[in-house]
């Protein structure tokens, strides 16, 4: 089978000890798991707010979305976002028919701030920061040009489940922050999100808005009101079907109780990749930000002729991947087209090289011998 990217690993019968009380109480859907997962996870993270989706995707469009309504942004405004994610991040922004700007990205994979700073227009009203990899980069620096210029920070955490910035869990004073429990992220579902918005009154409307606009959820229902009135819900919206479900909430939870612990073999393992590329000068590591103590979703490297050694490395069979293409190269944003030199170098050398609980100290430096005999 050789070596993989990406393997998520589940505690089988701790999964199905939970997903067996789901199907005996007969609650698969909305409530029930997915409250206590929310529970839990604003526990773990100290986030004040915690909507649970099936997925970050629709996460990243509600986000958008919620601020769009309740600020009144026009269509044609603009928010700032970075060139090397994944597409999820920037269909947020055009599914809400806003402009996706491009700023340009740092030594970290990560919006720059000055770039950023540089973008800002009269029809700037948000920054989507994405932590790549776990890393969190100068976000810190971004938040604070935010709140000078009056602009809402929402972060794409997809890679920063158990990620702490200064002590604190990613997502803290920012307006909006949406994970992804999806299989090969770093806290593994099937399918599954988080949406932790700051202030109560966007929360309320996120639990209306990924149930259709109903005022009041199933669960809600069926454990409080009595008798008669069950249907009797207002709906306020044309809200979406992208609540998450028991089933899935199921696993998360067996997911976040080992999360920390799966995040600290992360951590080694990078360790141990940084010790293999130490004295190889043809490899450049990305850095961690000094403040951060990263999920260690991803261990990148940056390499030249990085698709030879793709090809190279596939032959020994290890299958490293990309994070990601620079988003201004498709077709859709052709209009920012060599606008971000950075994230455009960048996307045509990094490499991703294998980062999930399987791996062996053997496995890498098995991966680091075979990458630096190439490059030699
Ligand atoms: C995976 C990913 C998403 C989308 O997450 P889903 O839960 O699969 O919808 C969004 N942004 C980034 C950076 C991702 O890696």
């Amino acid at each position: 089978m050789g070596i993989q990217l990406f393997v998520p690993t589940f505690r089988v019968d701790e999964c199905l000890e939970e997903i067996r009380e789901c199907l005996e109480k007969g609650w698969t859907g909305l409530g029930f798991k997915t409250v206590e997962l929310e529970e839990k996870w604003k526990e773990y993270t100290g986030l004040p707010h915690a909507h649970y989706l099936n997925s970050a995707t629709v996460g990243l469009d509600m986000a958008v979305r919620i601020l769009k309504m309740e600020n009144n942004w026009k269509d044609d405004d603009e928010i700032i976002t970075t060139p090397l994610t994944f597409i999820s991040t920037n269909h947020a922004i055009l599914y809400n028919n806003m402009k996706a700007v491009f700023a340009d990205v740092d030594e970290y994979l990560c919006l720059d701030p000055k770039s950023v700073e540089e973008r800002i227009t009269k029809k700037t009203k948000a920054v989507i920061f994405v932590g790549l990899g776990g890393n969190s980069g100068r976000l810190d620096e971004v938040r604070k040009i935010c709140k000078k210029h009056n602009l809402k920070l929402i972060l794409d955490a997809a890679h920063m489940s158990g990620t702490r910035i200064n002590g604190k869990h990613a997502g803290f004073d920012t307006d909006v922050t949406v994970f992804s429990f999806q299989a090969v992220k770093n806290m593994p579902t099937a399918d599954s999100g988080m949406i932790c918005f700051k202030e109560a009154k966007y929360d309320e409307i996120a639990r209306k808005m990924a149930w259709l606009g109903i005022n009041k959820d199933t669960y809600a229902r069926s454990v409080s009101s009595k008798g008669a009135y069950k249907w009797k819900y207002d709906v306020e919206y044309v809200g979406y079907k992208n609540h998450g479900n028991s089933i899935m909430a199921a696993i998360g939870l067996v997911s976040l109780k080992y999360l920390d612990r799966d995040n600290a073999y992360r951590r080694q393992l990078a360790q141990w990749y940084n010790e293999g590329f130490k004295d190889c000068e043809k490899v450049t590591t990305i850095p961690v930000a000094k403040n951060c103590e990263s999920s260690r979703h991803l261990y990148q490297i940056k390499v030249d002729k990085r698709d030879e050694l793709l090809l190279a490395l596939n032959e020994a069979e290890i299958y490293p991947g990309v994070h990601y293409r620079d988003n201004t190269e498709y077709r859709m944003y052709d209009y920012a087209k060599g606008t971000c030199p950075n994230a455009h170098k960048a996307s045509e050398t990094i490499l991703s090289l294998p980062m999930h609980m399987r791996l062996t100290k053997n496995d890498v430096d098995y991966i680091c011998k075979t990458i630096k005999e190439y490059v030699k």
